[in-house]
């Protein structure tokens, strides 16, 4: 299985797009304005796309790829996500308002988009991968994901803050090869991420703390213009576990 980074950034600006990755050629994890750099063709295979949570960093692509290739394929979009965040694309997105509801279009038979409902700590099985929705801590309902195949896993966090539950995950997966945790913040702004619920250096090494498995770790959600400055500051409170910089067009074997 191929995990390619489409975006990474709590932000936009030149280059930087924020939070989507590709797993192989037909699953999204997130889908941030990243997935604008697709091609149609790409575009139009896309059938699963695995949510997070609702905020708009994570979800802006999802109303432009349904309306762009919806006519070019035969079967619904599979839009996966726990309950309260379903509820939330529903209600305030996918609603007529901002964006027509997808799921009643052409009709609520043979839809061109259709959600998932997914429960934390059930894992759902596409081919020989497997995503299970693992808890977050965040000011809206929110997970991050443990994607697996038989050989090896990568947990990804999401947007999260102080999270035990996270840690329990992190160190009962067998072959974790890889875990992207975010740090949204610099330490000068640690309130500012308490109160959002993200991390800051000095949290994550905190967190870290708890982490009894050795994975790979990268870094993910810098906020633009601070990305330095917080790497640099990671590297100081948390350089034992080696953390780096995720990178866009990043990618993972697993
Ligand atoms: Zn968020
Ligand atoms: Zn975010």
């Amino acid at each position: 299985m191929k995990i390619r980074v489409l975006g990474c950034s709590g932000g936009i600006g030149g280059s930087l797009r924020t939070t989507s990755f590709l797993v192989d050629d037909d699953i999204l994890l997130d889908a941030g304005t990243g997935v604008g750099d697709l091609s149609l063709e790409q575009l139009a295979r896309i059938d699963h796309i695995f949510v997070s949570h609702s905020h708009l960093d994570h979800v802006a692509s999802i109303p432009f790829l349904v309306d762009t290739v919806c006519w070019m394929r035969g079967s619904p979009i599979k839009i996966y996500g726990i309950k309260e965040t379903l509820d939330i694309l529903r209600a305030h997105l996918f609603n007529w308002k901002i964006w027509p509801d997808f799921t009643q279009i052409p009709d609520g038979e043979k839809p061109f988009m259709a959600y998932r409902e997914i429960r934390v700590g059930e894992p759902i099985q596409l081919g020989s991968r497997r995503f299970t929705a693992i808890p977050a801590n965040h000011t809206v309902p929110a997970v991050g994901y443990a994607i697996e195949n038989d050989r090896a896993a990568l947990i990804f966090s999401g947007d999260t803050s102080t999270n035990d539950a996270l840690w329990k995950v992190v160190n009962a997966t067998d072959n974790l090869k890889y875990l992207i945790i975010e740090t949204a913040f610099s330490n000068k702004e640690r309130a500012i991420a308490v109160a959002s619920k993200h991390l800051c250096p000095r949290l994550l090494a905190e967190e870290l703390e708890k982490m009894r498995a050795r994975p790979e770790v990268f870094i993910t959600h810098l906020k633009p213009g601070e990305g330095a400055l917080t790497m640099k500051e990671v590297g100081e409170a948390a350089g034992r576990w080696r953390p780096r910089m995720l990178e866009n067009n990043q990618e993972f074997n697993l």
